[in-house]
């Protein structure tokens, strides 16, 4: 988990780049072919609340956090982070300084190893900013500011490419800290999603110049759902076939808005709101994506705002969306094939070899999965955080 595998370029360094890469990659490109093309990408969307926070682990396991929610939701963030075995996290971006997206950011780097930050260094003063500038002061993270053109390597083939804030900041919006967010696009072979943080209309104005690089079949939805966002131009350029939306079943701004599910309803994206369903970890092995969530969404749901998400969402569940039994994990009893091949270091190969060995006997704990030839105790110690029976 060293930091030097990530790389952050920007255009004017693009040569250099091509050049260092050409003089470096070339081994581990051939050693780690293998490995990268069979393990996939996972995001996490934490259910923290009325809040973002999210979680990317690369290709080959390098961890990113987006956002850490509000300071109130630090037990179930910590405990999910828990969950999934994190120590170290490879880079933490903090998208724009409000309390519901940074609120637990020093927290974080008091618990966990981080290596980088990245910031939008728009200043707004709140105390959670000022006490996670102090932090990362005093632990001497290495800070850098998230602009317009930088593409940061993630590993495995998996990179991020920043759409915004560049500067001049934009000014005299509704929240010119919402406006001034990190955006980025992850991409992985053939998949990409979008990370919009809490853009505003202008945010979206800027980043409609360059249309052709906000394509992606996951959007995490701007600004928990808000109608200040999610205008019919903007979505038209990303197309979304699935949304994420990131909000508390009870938030007194009412997100997410019924205009903005209608308008993922109109461009037929598939909306998962975490008030509904808890955590969602989408998965993808750069062709598809595969979703389980924390709980399916009760259908005696009816609160007002998410009335229509939930309408919106029973008319239109995909098939590939599973209802996982806790934070996202698979049973690995009763797992599809397709479940089992977002496992890391598991391709169709074992998948098939795990179903035919639980045909046997049911497995109760990670290190039955021992019984299945080609998997050793070092994929068994990956596995599992994962699992569950
Ligand atoms: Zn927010």
């Amino acid at each position: 988990m060293s930091s030097t595998f990530f790389s952050i370029t920007n255009k004017y360094q693009a040569f250099k780049t091509f050049i260092l890469f050409f003089l470096l990659g070339t081994v581990s490109f051939l050693s780690n072919v293998e490995k990268s093309f069979a393990e996939p990408l996972r995001v996490h969307f934490i259910d923290i609340g009325q809040g973002d926070s999210a979680l990317i682990q690369s290709p080959n396991d390098k961890v990113i956090l987006i956002d850490s929610g509000p300071s109130k939701s630090w037990k179930a963030l910590k405990g999910y982070l828990d969950q999934l075995n994190i120590k170290e996290i490879d880079l933490m971006i903090n998208t724009h300084p409000h309390s519901d997206h940074i609120g637990n950011a020093s927290r974080i780097l008091e618990h966990f190893k981080v290596k980088m930050v990245l910031d939008s260094g728009f200043a707004h003063p709140i105390r959670a900013y000022s006490q996670l500038l102090a932090s990362v002061k005093e632990k001497k993270i290495p800070l850098k500011l998230g602009r317009k053109g930088r593409t940061i390597a993630i590993g495995g083939g998996a990179n991020l490419e920043l759409l915004a804030p560049e500067e001049p900041f934009i000014k005299n919006s509704r929240s010119d800290p919402n406006s001034n967010s990190i955006v980025f696009r992850l991409s992985y072979k053939n998949q990409a999603a979008l990370f919009t943080g809490d853009a505003e209309e202008e945010t979206e104005t800027r980043l409609l110049v360059d249309s052709k690089k906000l394509r992606a079949d996951l959007l995490k939805v701007a600004h928990h759902g808000s109608k200040h966002a999610s205008g019919r131009a903007f979505l038209d350029a990303v197309k979304p076939k699935y949304a994420v939306v990131s909000c508390s079943e009870t938030n007194r701004y009412g997100h997410p808005a019924p205009e903005t599910l209608l308008a993922l309803n109109r461009v037929q994206a598939q909306a998962m709101v975490t008030a509904q369903v808890g955590s969602i970890v989408a998965s993808t092995d750069g062709e598809t994506w595969q979703f389980t969530t924390q709980r399916k969404p009760s259908p005696s749901a009816t609160i007002n705002p998410l009335k229509k998400a939930q309408q919106i969402s029973s008319t239109n569940t995909p098939n590939t969306i599973q209802n996982a039994s806790a934070q996202g994990k698979v049973n690995v009893n009763t797992a599809s094939l397709n479940e089992l091949k977002t496992l890391p270091r598991i391709g169709p190969a074992l998948s098939k070899r795990i179903i035919e060995a639980r045909k046997d006997s049911k497995f109760t704990q990670a290190s039955d999965l021992r019984r299945v030839r080609g998997i050793g105790a070092k994929t068994v110690e990956k596995l599992a955080p994962l699992i569950t029976f």
